[in-house]
């Protein structure tokens, strides 16, 4: 089935609901969200000759039209290729390029700098930016009658990884693996109404997006943040305002938004769903968030090879506040989501004792269909149809998956391994660090040694002795940092993650510098 028949039905059916909103400002109905993509879906078939399978990018920022060129382009049997608003122009020249897309979608603030870059991709027939007289042509182009056929297995979209090494790759998703990504959300997560709201606060092309789906399946309205993007004082107003309003955020958002609840002292009433994952909540902003905003948390565990799809805590287990093991539940990401096996291998992929830390492996019809144009990788990434995620964890007796790291992010000190997170865990108990990421600086001696990088509660004096202190009552003494860098942010990506790779590269430079700087003054 093609993901446009979520919208054809749901048009149907709750034809005059209030389907998008800039703000608290009405943009149209279902009816008219409809009408505007069978338009889209004209103007690509039948004026620029686009075929069924042909990519389109699209590289907007969070603008009201993001949605109606989603669902233009599958009404049109085409694949999207969302691309990351953040990227540099030749970054998302090397994604055009490598997807072949044949149509772009840019927003007014990014068209400048793709500007010189477009002669050079000579699959692309149009370059289309919202709010120009030749977009709103589209709205003029003859209409798609109905929405094209798709099977279960073609591709719907091709999702860049970050690639934290070497070139992005492109995710294959089709459009049964996102129904089934929508199925386990609609299970696990929240079944949306009619009455509910949903917000953009993060990019549309990421996660954030995956909750347009069930949210038009349910006739709920879309916002669009006047913002564009994240910002504390607005959400809150909208919440209180609209009521019921859901929502995807990275954990650093979530501290944020908390952290800006409590200074204000403004009610946290009107979020419904406030869906977390992407990066590592720690049992401590957990715990603050849970205290100042009360019960609207569930966490998702997912990667972009399985969007979203690989485990999650529902509200029954925030809930559960007397079972046993809650802490350890709330520090968890939750058991395998209802429609995928979810496991923990040794480097074979044989499932391995309960406890023990191994790669989390993920089999099921969300797992995507291998990375385009690159069986290697593919190969690499599935084997015996199972994901290999590169995520380290263990799962306890219940079928709780804690993570511990990527396994690239793992330290190795003198021989053991290190997982920073249970090192941040403990930092993050000091009443006066805000934030911190912990990383591995090269080492001659040691291999690798531990560095944390902390960012202090505003006002706050902060001293390495006091956290040291704090690390030799909770954890092994090899595991603790042995520098200790104070800094006023950590660098994040637009999606809030935190880049630990700038971090060790930080590290890395400096290491380089210094042996110049000696023989200098030698
Ligand atoms: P991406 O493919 O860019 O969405 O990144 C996916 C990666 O983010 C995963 O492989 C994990 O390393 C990390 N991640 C996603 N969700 C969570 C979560 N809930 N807790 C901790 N890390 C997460």
């Amino acid at each position: 089935m093609n993901l446009a028949q979520l919208l054809v039905r749901t048009a149907q059916v709750f034809a005059d609901r209030p389907a998008l909103y800039l703000g608290d400002q009405l943009v149209c109905d279902y009816r008219g969200l409809e009408q505007r993509v069978a338009h889209v879906g004209g103007y690509l078939r039948q004026r620029l000759h686009l075929q069924p399978g042909d990519r389109v990018g699209i590289l907007m920022s969070n603008v009201p039209e993001y949605l109606e060129v989603l669902y233009g382009c599958w009404f049109g049997g085409l694949v999207v290729v969302p691309i990351n608003a953040k990227l540099h122009p030749k970054e998302a020249e090397y994604i055009l390029c490598d997807s072949g897309a044949a149509a772009l979608f840019v927003s007014a603030d990014l068209a400048p700098g793709m500007e010189p870059l477009l002669s050079g991709l000579p699959d692309l027939r149009a370059v289309l930016t919202p709010g120009t007289p030749e977009y709103s042509a589209l709205y003029r182009a003859e209409a798609l009658t109905q929405a094209a056929h798709s099977e279960r297995d073609d591709l719907a979209w091709l999702f860049y990884t970050s690639g934290t090494t070497g070139r992005p790759k492109g995710v294959m998703l089709s459009h049964g693996n996102l129904l089934t990504m929508i199925a386990c959300y609609i299970a696990d997560i929240d079944m949306p109404q009619a009455q509910d709201s949903v917000i953009y606060a993060a990019p549309i092309s990421h996660a954030a997006g995956m909750l347009n789906f069930p949210h038009v399946m349910a006739g709920a309205a879309h916002i669009v943040p006047v913002s564009a993007g994240f910002d504390p004082a607005e959400l809150v107003e909208l919440a209180a305002h609209r009521g019921k309003l859901s929502m995807f955020a990275a954990p650093t958002m979530v501290k944020r938004l908390v952290d800006y609840i409590e200074e204000s002292g403004k009610g946290a009433s009107g979020f419904k769903t406030i869906l977390y994952g992407g990066g590592p909540m720690y049992l401590e902003d957990i715990r603050q968030a849970l205290r100042v905003m009360g019960d609207c948390f569930a966490q998702i565990y997912g990667q972009g090879e399985t969007p979203m799809t690989i485990t999650a805590l529902g509200r029954y287990h925030y809930r559960n506040t007397r079972h046993p093991r809650y802490e350890q539940r709330l520090a968890s990401v939750g058991v395998a989501q209802s429609f995928v096996e979810v496991r923990v291998g040794d480097a074979s992929g044989m499932p391995i004792a309960v406890g023990e830390t191994g790669e989390v492996l993920v089999r099921g019809a969300s797992v995507m269909m291998g990375y385009w144009n690159n069986p290697e990788a593919t190969a690499r990434a599935i084997r015996d149809g199972w994901l290999f995620t590169g995520d380290m964890g263990a799962m306890d007796e219940d079928g709780f998956l804690t993570l511990k790291d990527r396994s690239k992010d793992v330290i190795i000190s003198g021989g053991s391994n290190i997982y920073p997170r249970e090192v941040e865990e403990v930092l993050l108990q000091h009443k006066d660090v805000q934030e911190v990421s912990v990383v591995g600086r090269r080492d001659p001696e040691w291999g690798e040694v531990v560095v944390a990088f902390v960012v202090a509660r505003r006002g706050a004096a902060l001293h390495a002795k006091e956290l040291d202190a704090l690390c030799l009552c909770n954890i092994a003494r090899f595991k603790r940092p042995k520098h200790y860098r104070f800094v006023e942010a950590l660098p994040k990506s637009n999606y809030g993650k935190v880049l630990k790779t700038e971090l060790r590269e930080l590290l890395a430079a400096e290491a380089a510098a210094v042996p110049q700087k000696i023989q200098a003054v030698s």
